[in-house]
């Protein structure tokens, strides 16, 4: 599609702090950014804002939503799915804004698969044992499910290479920096 934003997208394992790095970048009106938010089955957890971090929605109204052809792409994760609205991108991209897209791997492949332009940017953790420590830090969920997040991150960890940008997250406002400098070339 010929549109006058651009596309990115920010992703890289769970627990990675993408969603950190993404409110320091929405800081910049500079940048035209426009954020994203997706549509999840997963439970809110405290704190999160219904229509700010999610639209939490059933899994039939994730089905009616799929059905209807409504979404950009979507992914299964750990027992959720998740998936990103499309009209409102289009409509961002067709006003000259640009789009920023918070997801994980699979969505990201997809994503490229209809929109080749789209920039990708994948973050990169430290280390194993601070992406462990995020996602055991913020998780109301049950070992069993942390555990699956961290064999899907040992998975994820392995698909930077399909990325245009690889930047690592040492320091938030660094890793932001970088991003900034990445989106404004753009
Ligand atoms: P969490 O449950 O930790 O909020 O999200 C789990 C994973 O799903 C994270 O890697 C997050 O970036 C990713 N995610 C969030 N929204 C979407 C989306 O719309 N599509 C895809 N494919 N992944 C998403």
């Amino acid at each position: 599609m010929a549109t006058k934003g651009h596309l990115f997208i920010l992703s890289g394992p769970s627990g990675v702090g993408k969603g950190t790095v993404r409110k320091e970048l929405m800081k910049d009106p500079s940048l035209r950014l426009y954020y994203s938010v997706s549509m999840t089955t997963r439970s809110p957890r405290p704190g999160e804002v219904d229509g700010k971090d999610y639209y939490f929605v059933s899994p039939a109204q994730f089905d009616e939503n799929l059905k209807r052809g409504n979404l950009l792409e979507w992914a299964e994760f750990v027992g959720n799915r998740y998936g990103t609205p499309k009209d409102k991108v289009e409509e961002m991209l067709e006003s000259g804004k640009n789009v920023l897209l918070e997801i994980e791997v699979n969505g990201t492949m997809e994503v490229l698969a209809k929109c080749p332009e789209a920039i990708s940017i994948y973050l990169i953790p430290p280390s194993f044992e601070a992406l462990e420590s995020r996602i055991r830090g913020r998780s109301t969920e049950p070992e069993e499910v942390i555990q699956q997040r961290l064999a899907k991150a040992r998975y994820e960890l392995t698909m930077g290479d399909r990325y245009r940008y690889r930047v690592e997250n040492d320091d938030v406002l660094r890793a932001a920096s970088e991003i900034a400098a990445i989106i404004k070339a753009a």
